[in-house]
Parts: C-alpha cells; sequence; structure tokens
C-alpha cells in the first residue's frame, strides 16, 4: 500500500487511556467526576431523533450567542469547534506562520501543541519553564523574531497559573500584531478568565472547552473567544475541512449546559474544595504538590519515579497520568475526583508508599 510522506512524518499525541471495561477509578484524563446538568439528562430522554435528518446550523448561532451572552461578547468574536483540540488545530492553521517566526510556548505544556506545529510545518522553539516549572513570562517577551505564543492557563500538566495583571504584562510588552493564544481549558477550577482583556488586545485568542467543567467530554464540545476578524478566519479553516464539525446534538446540549450555571459553580467549587484538602493530605505525607488551579494536581515523591507510582496504582485499579518527558518524569497528574475517590487514593498511597 502506498501512503503519503506525509503522514509517514506524523507523530501523533497520545491520549490518556480509556478502558472499556470500567473497572478503575479514572484519574487520568481530567474529566469531572459529577454528571452534566439534569437539564441535559432530560433533553437527552425527551430527544425527537426525526430533527436527525437534518444537518446541524453550519453556523451554530443559537449556541454561540449563548456562549457570546454568558462572557458579554457578540456572536461574531465566538467560534464553536468539535471539542477544543480542533479550535487549537485550526487556530495554529489559521494564526501562526513560520515566515514570520518560530511559534514559542513553554516546554512543559500541553503535548498537543508540537504536534500540530508539526502537522502544519510551524517551526517551534521551547521557552524553559522556572524552577517550580512556572510559565516564564519575561522569556516570552525578550524572545525575539517569533511569530507567536501559546501556553495553557492553567497549565498543563502541571496546574501552575498566571494572574490576569501577569497576563496583562505579557500582552502589554509582546508585539500586538502577532496572536497570544491562551488555552483556558481548566481556568474554571479557581482561575480568573482573561476575557477582559479581550478588549484592549486584538491578538489575544482564548480556546475553551465544554469537556471538564461542564462535565461534557463525551459530546466534544470546544469554542473560541477572540476579535471579529481572528474569528473569522477560523470560519475559513472549518469550510476548508468540514462546514458541520459541531452535530446537532452537540449544539443543543451545549445551549442546555450553558443555562444551568448554578448547578456548574456546585460542581466546581467542590472539586476546588477537594483539590485543596488532597493537597494538603499528600503534602502530609510526604509528597510534593505543585499548587494547582486546575481540576487536577502534578505531584511527587522523593526517590519514587512516577511510572512506578502510575503502575503500582493501576495494578490496584486507579489510573493516573504518567508523562516520560524531562523535568516532569519524576510526577504523577491526578485528577481531582469526588471525596471519597480521594480517600480511596490516599488509603492506597499509604499503604504502597
Ligand atoms: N487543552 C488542554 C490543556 C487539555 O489538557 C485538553 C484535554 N486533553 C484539551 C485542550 C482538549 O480538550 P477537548 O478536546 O476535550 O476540548
Amino acid at each position: 500500500m502506498i501512503l503519503s510522506e506525509r503522514m509517514k512524518r506524523l507523530k501523533p499525541y497520545v491520549p490518556g487511556e480509556q478502558p472499556q471495561d470500567r473497572k478503575y477509578l479514572k484519574l487520568n484524563t481530567n474529566e469531572n467526576p459529577y454528571p452534566p446538568s439534569s437539564q441535559v439528562k432530560k433533553f437527552l430522554r425527551s430527544l425527537d431523533a426525526d430533527r436527525l435528518r437534518l444537518y446541524p446550523d453550519p453556523l451554530a448561532i443559537k449556541l454561540r450567542e449563548k456562549i457570546g451572552k454568558r462572557y458579554g461578547l457578540n456572536k461574531d468574536q465566538i467560534f464553536v469547534s468539535n471539542g477544543s483540540d480542533e479550535a487549537l488545530s485550526f487556530c495554529f492553521y489559521a494564526f501562526f506562520d513560520t515566515l514570520h517566526g518560530k511559534l514559542l510556548f513553554p516546554e512543559v505544556t500541553y503535548s498537543f501543541y508540537p504536534v500540530y506545529c508539526d502537522y502544519y510545518g510551524i517551526d517551534y522553539e521551547k521557552i524553559h519553564v522556572t524552577r517550580e516549572l512556572a510559565i516564564p513570562v519575561e522569556d516570552f517577551i525578550k524572545s525575539k523574531g517569533s511569530c507567536g505564543l501559546v501556553f495553557a492557563n492553567p497549565n498543563a500538566p502541571t496546574g501552575t497559573y498566571l494572574t490576569l495583571s501577569q497576563i496583562t504584562y505579557l500582552l502589554e510588552n509582546y508585539p500586538p500584531e502577532k496572536p497570544v493564544l491562551i488555552d483556558e481549558a481548566y481556568i474554571d477550577f479557581g482561575g480568573e478568565n482573561a476575557v477582559p482583556l479581550l478588549r484592549d488586545h486584538k491578538n489575544l485568542v482564548l480556546v475553551r472547552t465544554f469537556s471538564k467543567s461542564m462535565s461534557l467530554a463525551g459530546v466534544r464540545l470546544g469554542f473560541v473567544m477572540a476579535g471579529k476578524e481572528l474569528i473569522n478566519a477560523l470560519v475559513t479553516v472549518k469550510d476548508s475541512f468540514n462546514s458541520y464539525p459541531v452535530s446537532t446534538l452537540t449544539q443543543r446540549i451545549g445551549e442546555i449546559a450553558l443555562s444551568d450555571e448554578s448547578y456548574y459553580r456546585s460542581i466546581n467549587n467542590k472539586i476546588v474544595a477537594v483539590r485543596e484538602s488532597f493537597s494538603s493530605d499528600l503534602g502530609k505525607l510526604g509528597w510534593t504538590v505543585l499548587p494547582s488551579k486546575a481540576n487536577f494536581v502534578f505531584a511527587r515523591k522523593e526517590r519514587i519515579p512516577g511510572k512506578e507510582i502510575y503502575l503500582k496504582l493501576k495494578e490496584r485499579g486507579i489510573l493516573v497520568r504518567h508523562f516520560d518527558a524531562e523535568k516532569v518524569r519524576d510526577f504523577v497528574r491526578i485528577t481531582i475526583g469526588t471525596q471519597e475517590d480521594m480517600e480511596r487514593l490516599l488509603h492506597e498511597l499509604k499503604s504502597i508508599f
């Protein structure tokens, strides 16, 4: 069989395990431990399947209006996608061009970014993180001749967080014509989103997902908030690839979930409270836990390789995520589940290590 050379060069992203036998306590892919809003369940029970005969609205107008309303923006400043991975991919295609320099991102961040760069032929440079694995704002600014920036805030897999004033400082000192892409997948777990900065910074692009704080990883819905011109560029990319990436069901479920803000606030507040108590309990057991503003923590135990922690927990039916890469291989990333989930994990950790 003849395959394209292009395809043979691809090094794909490896997602966290999704075992289908369901016997694991899954603390490995940052899913929300609580169910979606009961309004979503009600909708699914009363679904009129005849509606599925028709294509979805290719412009997803109602959903974009709802998202815009939530964030005080116009629908023309919103783009929706099939999960935020797709939004990120379209952003890389639309905004970053090696002709204008290399794309910068932290050496420790979401491991999909270099994959998109390779896919689209974008040269990149990894900027060293600080000793505490934090994002080095000054080094982003000092690095000359880049075509743009991308980072996650809170960052993944570390959970470290840049405040709004640090982001403002970064934007004020970076060329205003070069896109700054901030992946806010985990911003709803105690962080402050950068939406207020969109007004004064036309190069700012925010990517969000319904997968984590909205408990909807299975429906695949993400979105982008940015100026109208940048959003139009994403629409052009979408329409050169697939006119209907967001299904009718996904659009509707997204709209319904957005209308149940108080439910989501309550479950996400619980996650934040459990994260804080779990981090403190783990610290008391002699673990180093990075301060996190996400629905996961990044933790290590002196002299025990991260891989061993991952394997021993897996033997006992608990999945966490290990990354075999420089600076992070001593750590494991642990998704915050319910209070009971974390008690079970603490119990196992006490007995193993
Ligand atoms: N950004 C970050 C930082 C993530 O960790 C993830 C989840 N793997 C995503 C984006 C993608 O999430 P989704 O495609 O489910 O919206």
